[in-house]
């Protein structure tokens, strides 16, 4: 049995759940490395910056809490000034009227933006990013890992896989019995557009839940704590059926027909965007999870954690990763 300081970790995936597996590890003593193929943390907790100052979160919006280890961690993030509640005005929209939700739950977010929240996480870590992991091979008792750029990156004891599960599925191929028990998690897509707006839209909410509409949800990121006020940006999502209806399609016509629904949606005659984008997540958010936190083979020294193992959302990737920090810590 080897100390977890003689052990090396490579953890494919800087997303919310790869890192706090990560740093729990080195916590433990593992000598612990971070691939990612972005350019930069997040994954799917992102923000689109532009070069007039507009600012998105165009994948996760803001994140509960309902477990009692990730309140402890969103008290350490509030105090580092990383998180805030977001108290914003929210509610649905059906055929353009809106009506308000009463509820208590508490909404957080990153702050400036929804990554600042994986950027304290990859603090001081060994993290590489642009690399994307290609293969993954045994090579003796360890792990060889290939990268698309084709340089060496060494051995690694344990290997831990971060990715939403058909990548992580996909990287599996050679392992059949462990990528089986991963091929139950299913996601949905979805389409996100990004509309600032030089004259803010006068409407007395900043998020709605959309019904009757393309749209699933739209919300003024201007609105977040932390976030310019200049100019007005939008964050705008396609439902799970519209978005898989429309995969493939062009960014662009994506957009156009985006931005229609979003003007019918609140009521409103179309104007001319400051700066409009769409991006595409194919995995999006996980419709069906696997019951467990994570998964870890004892023998191979592999293990997988996100969202799609026993709960979606941040903070159900937050928790899988400290699943699985501790799974693999209580083997050694
Ligand atoms: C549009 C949208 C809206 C959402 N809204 C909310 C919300 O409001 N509230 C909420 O709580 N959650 C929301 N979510 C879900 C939330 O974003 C996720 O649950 C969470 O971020 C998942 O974290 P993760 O660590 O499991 O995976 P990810 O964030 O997907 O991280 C995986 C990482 O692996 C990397 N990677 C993949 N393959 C490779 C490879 N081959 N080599 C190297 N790196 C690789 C990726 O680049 C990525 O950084 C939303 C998601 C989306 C997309």
């Amino acid at each position: 049995m080897m100390a977890p300081g003689d052990q090396t970790v490579a953890v494919v995936g800087a997303g919310i759940g790869g890192l706090s597996c990560a740093r729990q590890l080195r916590a433990a003593g593992f000598h612990v490395r971070v691939f990612d193929k972005g350019r930069g943390t997040g994954g799917r907790v992102s923000v689109r910056r532009t070069k007039s100052g507009a600012s998105f979160d165009h994948g996760a919006q803001y994140f509960t809490v309902r477990d009692a280890a990730m309140a402890q961690q969103v008290e350490r993030w509030l105090a580092a000034g990383v998180v805030a509640p977001w108290g914003c005005r929210i509610g649905s929209l059906n055929s353009g009227h809106w009506t308000p939700t009463k509820s208590e739950t508490i909404r957080y977010v990153g702050v400036p933006g929804m990554t600042a929240i994986t950027k304290l996480l990859a603090v001081d870590m060994d993290l590489e990013l642009q690399s994307r992991v290609t293969t993954v091979a045994r090579e003796g008792k360890g792990w060889l890992l290939s990268f698309e750029d084709g340089k060496d990156r060494g051995v690694y004891d344990v290997l831990i896989l971060n990715a939403p599960a058909p990548q992580s599925a996909g990287l599996l191929e050679a392992f059949p019995s462990f990528a089986q028990r991963i091929r139950p998690a299913k996601f949905a897509s979805c389409w996100a557009v990004m509309l600032a707006l030089e004259a803010p839209l006068d409407v007395p909410w900043d998020a709605a839940f959309v019904n009757d509409s393309s749209l699933s949800w739209i919300a003024r990121n201007s609105s977040k704590p932390g976030r310019p006020a200049q100019p007005d940006c939008w964050v705008l999502h396609a439902s799970p059926d519209w978005s898989m209806a429309h995969l493939e399609d062009s960014p662009d016509a994506v957009t156009a027909r985006l931005l229609a629904s979003f003007w019918q949606a609140v009521g409103m005659p179309p104007r001319q965007p400051a700066f409009v984008a769409a991006h595409r997540w194919r995995y999006a958010v996980p419709e069906k999870t696997l019951e467990t936190r994570c998964l870890f083979d004892e023998e191979l020294r592999l293990g997988v954690c996100g969202d799609w193992c026993g709960g979606p959302r941040v903070e159900g990737a937050y928790l899988s990763g400290l699943s699985l920090a501790e799974a693999v810590r209580s083997c050694n």
